[in-house]
Parts: structure tokens; C-alpha cells; sequence
């Protein structure tokens, strides 16, 4: 088969697969997909810093002999002097639609990445009550994600949940773990989320007793505890910020963190060397600039 036509039949393929998800319009928070879609395209329109033909050249870079590229819950264990061996990381803030088209572009260029879905974002869902009410309507997203090869991890923003919805993060964590579980997505690790909350407290991975430096922190005259389970007692295997790695390129906040932005770091990777591990950190929001 030539490259449209099986683009073609796999696209079909998982229109069909998701036509049960995209029907269920009962959804629990009554939230409709399309709506969904065109309330948040319209909101980051202005996001996009770097063009899709920018992050194929990325791609095209890791597809030669000497890299190894994995999702970040296989990178870590994998150990390779040989190879450059690298993890792609994406922190879906709020752009779940740009999510789904990098994974596409990814696939068929034939590499697997790792998406982090993000709980308290506009597409997620809403605390409701104290108790979170998911958006029925995106699991297909995170589905489509996951047929696409790659892993889905949790963009964790434990603090928001205990902070601002008086949530006890262990339970909505284990809440979190069901989610996917029930919809047949397997959850190994995390990824820390610079959400306000976290930025006028702590970082969100000090939640766990592995990286946590104090006991507690304070927000609103009230108190709230650190480091009470460990990572391992949250059900998750590593933290993307502390998965070994000598390298780490990072679009945070818009702008490569390379004195030439993205010409900047697709130096840095085209000169990087066999036995070098490299994190690489993107935002969808980021990309897709017409
Ligand atoms: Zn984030």
C-alpha cells in the first residue's frame, strides 16, 4: 500500500473505533466534544510558536542509526553506550487537539512518545461538588492517543486537588489510576504540572516523600502536608523529572532553552554522542503555527 492509502485506511480505521465514544453525547459533565474542541482551538490559537514541518526535522533527526527512542516509562530502564537513546516527553497542558495531531504525525513517522493528561485542565473534566466529573466525551482522545502506539502518563497537579479542592491527592490519585483502567489505558508513570497553585507553593512532584524537601506548605492561612506516600504507594514507577538522563531540551514557556531557540537545540541534538540520554520536553500548544 502506498503511504495515503494506508493513511487512509488506518484513519478509518480509528474513525470507527471512536465513533462510540464520540456518541455517547449522555456525557456525566454534559460536556459535547465539538464544542469542546472549537471553545479551546479558538482560546490557544495564538500559542503555536513552531510549524509541524519544525517537529518532523526532530523526528526525521531521531529516526537515523544513532538513536534509540522510547517512551519515557521504557527509556529509563533502557541503557544503550552505543546509541543516543532518547524519550520524548509531552505535557499536555490544555491542547488535548494539537495532542492528537502530533501523535498522528509521530505514528506514522514511526515513533512512540509519551503524552501527560492533564486533570485540571478545560478539557478534562470539573470538580463538581469536591468530587471530579470527567468529560465522557474525551476518552476517545486519550484512546486515539494510545492506538497511535505512544504511553499516556498523568500531568500531575496534585496540589491544585488538595489545595484549592480540598481533595485528598492519595484518593484522587487512585481515582485517577480507575479512570484509565477502565478504559484499558495502563498508567506507569508522571510528570509534574507548573500549575499556579504550584508555582505560589511548591512543585507538584514534592507531593511525593521521594522528592519532597519539607513537610508541609502553607496557602491561605491553611496547612497541607508533603510527602505523606511515596511514588512507589501512588502506583506510579518513575517521575519524568527524575528519570536518568545527562540532557534535557525543553520548549517550557514558549522558547527553547538554547541560546538560538529551536535552531539552538536541533544543534545540541544533531551533535550529541552515543552513550548520551536525552529528555526532550514539548507543549502541543507549542506547535502546529500555520
Ligand atoms: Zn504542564
Amino acid at each position: 500500500m502506498i503511504f495515503s492509502e494506508k493513511k487512509i485506511l488506518i484513519t478509518t480505521i480509528l474513525a470507527l473505533m471512536l465513533l462510540g465514544f464520540a456518541c455517547k453525547k449522555e456525557a456525566d459533565s454534559g460536556v459535547d466534544y465539538e464544542v469542546l474542541k472549537a471553545e479551546i482551538t479558538e482560546k490557544y490559537k495564538n500559542h503555536p510558536r513552531f510549524t509541524w514541518d519544525q517537529y518532523k526535522a526532530i523526528l526525521t533527526e531521531l529516526s537515523k542509526d544513532k538513536y534509540v527512542v522510547l517512551p519515557v516509562y521504557q527509556m529509563k530502564d533502557y541503557y544503550d553506550d552505543n546509541k543516543v537513546v532518547v524519550c520524548l516527553r509531552h505535557d499536555v497542558d490544555a491542547q488535548i487537539f494539537k495532542a492528537q495531531e502530533m501523535a498522528e504525525i509521530e505514528y506514522f513517522m514511526g515513533i512512540k512518545t509519551t503524552y501527560y493528561i492533564l486533570a485540571t485542565s478545560p478539557y478534562y473534566g470539573r470538580f463538581i461538588n469536591g468530587k471530579m466529573v470527567r468529560n465522557k466525551c474525551m476518552e476517545g482522545a486519550y484512546l486515539k492517543l494510545k492506538y497511535f502506539g505512544h504511553e499516556i502518563g498523568i500531568h500531575n497537579d496534585m496540589l491544585t486537588a488538595m489545595i484549592k479542592y480540598h481533595y485528598d491527592p492519595l484518593v484522587f490519585n487512585q481515582e485517577e489510576l480507575d479512570f484509565y483502567s477502565s478504559i484499558g489505558i495502563p498508567i506507569y508513570g508522571t510528570a509534574s504540572h507548573g500549575s499556579y497553585i504550584a508555582q505560589q507553593t511548591v512543585a507538584n512532584y514534592q507531593i511525593f516523600s521521594d522528592f519532597a524537601r519539607k513537610a508541609n506548605v502553607e496557602y491561605n492561612g491553611e496547612t497541607y502536608q508533603l510527602g505523606q506516600h511515596s511514588l512507589a504507594d501512588f502506583g506510579f514507577t518513575y517521575e519524568a523529572y527524575f528519570i536518568d538522563h545527562n540532557k534535557y531540551y525543553s520548549e517550557a514557556g514558549g522558547d527553547w532553552n538554547f541560546d538560538d531557540d529551536y535552531d539552538g537545540m536541533m544543534n545540541a541534538l544533531r551533535n550529541s554522542v552515543p552513550g548520551d540520554r536525552i529528555e526532550i520536553l514539548t507543549h502541543p500548544a507549542y506547535w502546529g503555527k500555520e
